[in-house]
């Protein structure tokens, strides 16, 4: 029990991160308690998840993941306006903000509000980091064996069982 395990497919992994664009800005980290993840069920984004394959609890390391291994190139012409009553008219509507939408095919899909100018909304497909190159530092607090239900639902559940949204 006391062999060093390393980031495998099936493990569940605690790391703390700092995420940056490519000027420095940082855009999210993790906080008092670590991100936890279910490694290789693509709960990351996937450069990230790729450069963390193999890592021991202790590695830090420095992952630049562009965008194709992140949020997607930003496509051109991905952008409509709606008018603001197609939305519920007690809904707070912000720049950034993901909306869930039905795609012609009928499959979900999720926009995102790219400008709000007086009654248009403008929506997009593109995720608010596409195109971004994202800069990781990131540093393994903690790698375990994950269980079947875990694996069964493809995510990790809390050290306690709690915090499971569905
Ligand atoms: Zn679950």
């Amino acid at each position: 029990m006391s062999e060093p395990i390393t980031i495998q497919d099936g493990h569940v992994v605690l790391f703390h991160y700092v995420l940056k664009d490519d000027g420095g800005q940082v855009l999210d980290a993790s906080d008092a308690d670590p991100m936890i993840y279910l490694h290789g069920y693509g709960n990351i984004v996937p450069g990230l998840e790729r450069q963390l394959l193999g890592k021991s609890v202790g590695d830090e390391l420095h992952a630049v993941v562009p965008p194709e291994e992140a949020y997607g190139v930003r496509r051109e012409g991905a952008t409509e306006s709606v008018h603001r009553s197609a939305f519920p008219s007690d809904m707070q509507l912000e720049v950034g903000m993901p909306l869930r939408a039905e795609g012609s095919d009928g499959q979900s899909m999720v926009l995102w509000i790219d400008k709000i100018e007086g009654a248009r909304v403008h929506v997009t497909s593109n995720h608010p980091l596409a195109g971004a190159t994202l800069h990781f530092d990131v540093k393994v607090v903690g790698i375990r064996e994950s269980t079947p239900e875990e694996v069964a639902h493809g995510h990790a559940h809390g050290p306690h069982g709690h915090g499971h949204h569905h």
